[in-house]
């Protein structure tokens, strides 16, 4: 055989031309921006595992809109951080609890700016749990009732998607007819549909107030060895009546938002959770490496690998970022 020289090079020679042949693009309207709302007034508190992360009061989320809509950017997603907790989770379903009323504010002030609403209980039951509690076990179908509830009183705040993240089976067709019922059959399901019982959620956990009081998540999230299981995760949510599939953490699942990205035609969500973002800030704030350097080339990554869109904490600064590009 004769050997043959390429000259990959060629493509390579000047930023210009590297542009040129660049396949992968960021946006600002790729990033959906999280946001942490806590019970009370006048605080905004850093989360001290998540540098430039904070629980914001709803007094305050006025100017926080302001400036994440300034930036250009068209999503947020919304998690409660209630004063009190029980062991239903009460607060996540009262229609005036504290996710419902956020997105009233910013649909107020911003009536444009898409709201997500984040349909899980961990945040608002005594036992951090994301369903019922009986004795050691975390019940599937007595969860379904509240999350539906949650889902219907978030739409009727004025959320315009909703996701929900507690891994309990059949809970997006519960939500959708739920949905449907009430009068929101134009209100689409993002759906945590393949999420990783994994160990880079623990600064959120500092965040959204919502270790698990006893046991783990595992009988609900999925073991991070398994991959042909996401497909069947992701399978089953499309014929409930998915509309966003989103892999849950980013990073270390690359593989599995291609395959997702591959075997569906929906649009596909990457959460880059708050292990993900300790990691590089921590490092950048060490001096080791380039904070905004390595944040594109990740989430870029990201893009590379078949997300449509990124729900990251990076998401103000990449949107500076780009505008200064
Ligand atoms: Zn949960």
């Amino acid at each position: 055989m004769e050997l043959q020289f390429s000259r990959h090079r060629r493509l390579r020679t000047s930023a210009n031309m590297r542009a040129l042949v660049r396949e992968t693009h960021l946006h600002v309207e790729d990033f959906i921006y999280p946001l942490f709302i806590i019970e009370g007034e006048n605080i905004k508190n850093e989360v001290p595992s998540m540098p430039g992360v904070f629980q914001i009061s709803m007094d305050l989320l006025g100017s926080e809109i302001d400036e994440i809509v300034s930036l250009g950017i068209k999503s947020v997603i919304l998690f409660g951080v209630p004063a009190e907790k029980d062991e239903c989770g009460t607060g996540a379903y009262h229609d005036h609890g504290i996710v419902q009323g956020a997105t009233r504010l910013i649909k107020e002030r911003h009536p444009e700016l898409i709201v997500v609403a984040d349909t899980c209980l961990c945040e608002y039951t005594s036992h951090g749990h994301c369903g019922v509690v009986e004795g050691n076990r975390v019940l599937n179908d007595e969860s379904l009732d509240l999350l539906v509830q949650t889902a219907v009183s978030q739409a009727k705040a004025g959320a315009d998607i909703i996701a929900p993240s507690n891994m309990m089976d059949g809970f997006v067709v519960a939500i959708r007819a739920g949905l449907d019922e009430a009068g929101f059959e134009e209100v689409p399901v993002m759906s945590y549909a393949v999420k990783y019982s994994s160990a880079f959620y623990g600064p959120f956990r500092d965040a959204a107030d919502s270790t698990p009081q006893f046991g783990d998540r595992k009988t609900y999230q999925m073991d991070p060895a398994n991959r042909i299981e996401a497909m069947r995760e992701a399978e089953s949510d499309v014929r409930e009546g998915a509309d966003f599939l989103i892999v849950k953490p980013g990073l270390p699942y690359l593989d599995i938002v291609r395959d997702v990205k591959n075997n569906f035609n929906l649009p596909v969500v990457i959460y880059n959770v708050s292990g993900e973002y300790a990691m590089i800030k921590g490092a950048a704030q060490n001096g080791w490496i380039d904070e905004k350097a390595v944040v594109l080339e990740m989430l870029t990554g990201m893009k590379r690998a078949g997300a449509d869109l990124i729900i990251t904490y990076f998401a103000k600064d990449a949107a500076r970022w780009l505008k200064e590009q």
